[in-house]
């Protein structure tokens, strides 16, 4: 039989992921010849056998790669009757000067890593930083590029012989595994008490012990510290709470294996994917009954963030005696989650009583990656460790270089050059200074570790924000050009991005956003263009009295609600959502002169009236989308279609549709009085949002070409509201995107920015 030589580039996540060691052990197993080669950002693969077993290895390609790729594209550029290679070989990078650079993201221990950690008789039995090519951290201990390990934080550790023997063997899982290290040569794990003093003994036992004693021990794992706390201890809990000053907000929990996540949740086929997953995020799953205190971990709904062990630190400090951790943030509320050993020194005194910490240092920030299964599938909610910072690819490639700043509330930025988007780990709300650090620091590093110096920076309209400000000194210090991007076109061109589409009628439901007349939008349908939009329609609006203190305050929003609606606030009404007469008085006022009360027009603002109206939200709230989130949950609770029907107007202004709730705030007045209606009420409301959302797009659809409906904003994260729309939408013939990889909440605005700016 003839032999043959193709030969092929590969473009995907293909570098920094153990592709080569992977390509080139499958291609020994297949007895084909030829070699492997790192290109600027793609693989090239030259093979040589017979014609069959080429076209069969190139088949079975997606079988076989390592956990952590992905091919995106496979492109044969030669086929040759040539035949002269003896052996397979990894050869050195080709390296040119407008060379794509790729930084990994983070990646969970892989199985064959965690058999090792477990068995007494392996060299990295028990050691907390074992990695391979196939896991490990990678964005995170990154200081420069290309990405070896004299650029990472690693770098202080020189191996030990064995572990070189490892490094320099194509044949072993650890071949230029950049992070390599054992318990002769590696990071070593320290337990410290909140003073700085190392406490003497075994770390991981020590923290075991002080976790089972009900105590709260900082944990620094691959992105930064968690707060572990025995998830069984209420005392510990509470205390927690307390001293996080964190009353109702959820905790994620950690779960030693799937079999007591599947214990305590359930878990679908599509969630049990993701869980288990190398990218191995938080999924967000619906709670059975069973002897976890629910009340103390989450407290406003019956759904638990739940996570596996991500490291095998994580993985060890479960070892035959947790089932279940607490596992949130380690930080002072508000505040991003301390990275460096110093800064939880600095920063936990009072919230934690021990610090698990090592000396493999942290150079960048990363969170852990939260998702929902929406309709069956993943959606993004936070997109961080394991997800950050791959790139979105983009259809149609950006004529420049683009840095995008984001917004103020779940930060990210975004860099964006020829057909991809690196969308940075989330970075989190920028009230803190903490925040803001972190903020320039990636917007630092993303540009010069891609090796792309930005020509445009994309900031959102509101001038005030901390991202607009530092993309304004940014673009002053480098002499280019801002390009100011309204805050729901941004929502709706990460949408579209992400979907591979440039134009749709886009729905974008969120809590606030500064529109380009001067209000707050927030219940907006655009046309969507590429780089334009029209807005067509949106909710009427109603003053907030005090501003953002109306958002933690959303008693002050029914006041607001009833002023715009010429309802009047009766004792009762005014009784149920307690505030007092005086209150009641002020704020009106305040309404009516338009003294500190903007106008908004958001759809989380009409949630916020709603459940506090209901009872179903007290009068203050204690965390950002706290309404929203027990508004939903108690339409769950319901678990049906409402017999009431909210009554809804809709009415033309100023050429835009606008949708009047006048009516059904009458109608709640009365209805909220009545008890044991709240569940149902709840229900009601979802139901006329997704009537509200029907009357949008059909008058959209009169008035547009598209027929695509695109949804975005963190009013999206609500699954009822998903569940309802989409299937309706889809009867009246419309197509349906929503976010997948990216979140529908402020996660998304920088690749929108990116992708209006840049293009
Ligand atoms: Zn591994
Ligand atoms: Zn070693
Ligand atoms: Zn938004």
């Amino acid at each position: 039989m003839m032999k043959v030589r193709e030969t092929y580039d590969l473009t995907g996540i293909v570098q920094g992921v153990g592709f080569r060691p992977a390509l080139y052990r499958a291609a020994v197993k297949a007895g084909l010849t030829g070699w492997v080669q790192n290109r600027s950002g793609t693989v090239r693969l030259c093979i040589e056998g017979e014609d069959k077993s080429l076209d069969a290895f190139i088949n079975d390609l997606p079988a076989f790669i390592p956990p952590g790729a992905d091919i995106n594209n496979i492109t044969k550029v030669y086929s040759e009757d040539e035949d002269c290679f003896t052996e397979f070989s990894i050869i050195e990078s080709f390296d040119d000067e407008d060379r794509d650079v790729v930084i990994p993201a983070d990646l969970s221990m892989c199985a064959d890593c965690e058999q090792e950690i477990l068995d007494a008789s392996d060299r990295r039995s028990g050691y907390a930083f074992t990695t391979c090519t196939n896991c490990g951290p990678r964005y995170t201990v990154v200081n420069a590029v290309p990405y070896d390990r004299e650029r990472t934080t690693m770098s202080v550790f020189p191996m030990c012989d064995d572990c070189r023997k490892e490094y320099e063997n194509p044949n072993d899982r650890r071949f230029h595994a950049e992070t390599i290290a054992c318990p002769v040569c590696g990071p070593k794990l320290t337990l410290e008490t909140l003073d700085g003093n190392p406490v003497d003994g075994n770390p991981l036992e020590l923290a075991k012990l002080e976790i089972s004693n009900g105590k709260a021990v900082a944990v620094r794992g691959i992105g930064g510290f968690l707060l572990a706390v025995d998830a069984f201890n209420k005392d510990a809990l509470l205390e927690l709470r307390k001293r996080k000053n964190r009353p109702d907000k959820p905790f994620a929990v950690m779960v030693d294996s799937i079999k007591t996540a599947k214990k305590y949740c359930d878990v679908s086929p599509e969630a049990e994917e993701l869980l288990l997953s190398p990218e191995a995020p938080i999924v967000i799953l619906d709670v059975l009954d069973s002897d976890l205190p629910l009340d103390l971990i989450t407290p406003d709904a019956k759904t638990l963030g739940v996570m596996l062990p991500n490291s095998p630190l994580h993985r060890l400090l479960f070892s035959q005696q947790f089932e279940v951790l607490v596992m949130t943030s380690g930080n002072r509320g508000g505040e991003p989650i301390c990275i460096t050993t110093e800064e939880a020194h600095n920063r936990l005194g009072g919230i934690a009583d021990l610090i698990l910490t090592h000396d493999r240092e942290i150079n960048l920030r990363n969170d852990d990656s939260l998702f929902a299964i929406q309709l069956n599938q993943p959606q993004a909610w936070r997109r961080a460790r394991g997800y950050a910072p791959n790139p979105v690819r983009l259809d149609k490639p950006l004529s420049r270089n683009v840095l995008a700043m984001g917004a103020e509330l779940k930060n990210t930025i975004a860099l964006g050059f020829d057909d991809e988007v690196i969308l940075s780990p989330h970075i989190g709300d920028l009230e803190a200074p903490e925040a803001v650090d972190s903020l320039e620091q990636v917007a630092e590093c993303l540009p010069a570790f891609m090796d792309k110096e930005p020509s445009v920076i994309a900031v959102d309209l509101h001038p005030d924000m901390q991202s607009s400000k530092l993309g304004a000194r940014i673009a002053a210090a480098k002499n280019i050009p801002v390009v100011e991007v309204q805050h729901h076109h941004a929502h709706a061109a990460a949408c579209l991005a992400e979907n591979g589409r440039e134009s749709g009628l886009a729905v974008v439901f969120d809590g606030t956003g500064l529109g380009a007349d001067g209000s707050i939008w927030g219940a907006e349908l655009l046309d969507v263009t590429p780089g334009e939009f029209n807005r067509l329609a949106t909710f009427g609006g109603a003053p907030l009295p005090g501003g953002d203190a109306a958002v933690m305050e959303p008693a002050r929003q029914v006041v607001g609600r009833f002023a715009a609606c010429g309802i009047e606030l009766s004792d009762v009404v005014r009784e149920r959502i307690k505030i007092t007469e005086e209150q009641a008085e002020m704020w009106k006022q305040q309404c009516e002169k338009g003294v500190n009360a903007p106008v908004s027009h958001a759809a989380g603002r009409v949630f916020d009236s709603v459940s506090v109206l209901l009872g179903i939200s007290a009068e203050r709230t204690t965390y950002e989308g706290q309404t929203a989130i027990r508004l939903e949950s108690a339409a769950r609770r319901f678990g049906r279609k409402s017999l009431t029907k909210l009554p809804l107007d809709a009415y033309e202004e100023k050429n835009i549709f606008r949708i009047s709730w006048k009516k059904a705030f009458e109608f709640l007045a009365e209805a909220c009085l009545e008890s044991g209606k709240d569940e149902e009420l709840a229900m009601a409301l979802h139901e006329a949002m997704v009537e509200a959302i029907m009357l949008m797009v059909k008058y959209g659809a009169e008035r547009s070409e598209s027929r695509t409906a695109v949804l975005s904003g963190g009013v999206f994260m609500n699954s009822i509201l998903n569940e309802i729309a989409v299937p309706e939408l889809e009867k009246e013939g419309f197509e349906v995107l929503l976010h997948r990889r990216t979140p529908p909440n402020d996660g998304c605005i920088a690749l929108g920015q990116a992708v209006i700016a840049g293009a």
